[in-house]
């Protein structure tokens, strides 16, 4: 299965950007330091087929820390290493309606994350990796991560460190996690891996294939290569349709009826199931977090290729 002609992909993905490219709403993200320098002109759009085909428009080439994306991904690798009963557990699959740093959703949960895609969820899966060592659950995210791309991702070391120096509200909620018994082993260890995954630079296309490979049962459409298990991107698509979007999420859902993770950089990704993968990116954000440019475009193009998975025509 795939979007079926190329041709309308390309024109829809024309009048997407056209359609968003207009919009100067929003502000980039700062509380992260350096990613206040971020070009707000930037904008860039891919999708990606199945068969590996891509469709670009834009700056869709531009490098920008992959952020909050990752951490799709990175809980498709657990629950393909651990098993998604275990995950369940410990991190749950429910949208917290707060914000995604949020202490207090923590605290009201009595130390339950709820879900991967809120930081705290996010720290707690990254914790719960199989690797012996911290470096080596280091390894299996830059791997996996890089697999999910179809090229070897690098971290971006400014982000790193910029990040790394202001991130006390991360360390609060990790080492809040470990008084509760949520994470096991040192918090601030899996709050560094957390971080650097973070860091990873991706682009507009890389998002494109990364979506495309969950949407094709952890097959990356480009390599031909199997990431994770068919199961595993079923239930990794089920948390974003409930959490990809920070608590924007329902109003995304009503929208544009895909699952879809954004992050604090400006890229979205979106999944058509068994169909392809979206990357866009453009780093001024609403006051969730999410790309003002990002949703348009994807609004727009998902309209225009008929992919919302709630109509029946
Ligand atoms: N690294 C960022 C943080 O932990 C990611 C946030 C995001 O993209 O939502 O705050």
């Amino acid at each position: 299965g795939s979007i079926p002609d190329s041709d309308r992909i390309d024109a829809a993905l024309a009048g997407a950007y056209e359609r968003a490219r207009r919009h100067d709403e929003g502000a980039v993200a700062d509380y992260i330091p350096i990613l206040a320098r971020a070009d707000a002109h930037a904008f860039g759009l891919c999708v990606a087929q199945g068969d590996g085909r891509l469709h670009e428009v834009g700056d869709t080439r531009i490098p920008f820390s992959i952020q909050s994306i990752s951490k799709v991904f990175v809980y498709a690798l657990l629950c393909d290493a651990i098993g998604r009963q275990r995950a369940l557990e410990v991190v749950g699959v429910n949208n917290t309606g707060s914000a995604f740093n949020s202490v207090i959703a923590i605290e009201l949960n009595r130390g339950h994350p709820m879900n991967p895609m809120v930081n705290a969820g996010a720290i707690a899966t990254t914790a719960m990796l199989p690797g012996a060592t911290t470096e080596a659950n280091w390894h299996l995210v830059q791997t996996g991560l890089s697999r999910f791309a179809g090229r070897d991702l690098i971290v971006d070391d400014e982000v790193y460190r910029s990040e790394s120096a202001t991130n006390e509200r991360n360390r609060a909620i990790a080492e809040l996690l470990s008084s509760y018994g949520r994470i096991e082993g040192d918090p601030l260890a899996a709050l560094d891996v957390y971080t650097r995954q973070c860091s990873l630079l991706v682009d507009a296309r890389d998002l494109a294939v990364m979506g495309a490979t969950l949407a094709h049962g952890g097959v990356n459409p480009v390599t031909g290569e199997r990431v994770v298990s068919a199961d595993v991107c079923r239930d990794a698509l089920a948390v974003l349709a409930a959490s990809g979007l920070y608590e924007r999420s329902g109003e995304w859902l009503f929208d544009i009826g895909l699952p879809g993770k954004s992050g604090v950089s400006g890229g979205i990704v979106t999944v058509a199931p068994g169909k392809g993968g979206l990357g866009a990116y453009s780093p001024p954000l609403d006051s969730a977090g999410n790309s003002v440019r990002g949703q348009i475009a994807t609004a727009y193009l998902t309209r225009a290729l008929g992919l919302n998975l709630f109509a029946s025509e």
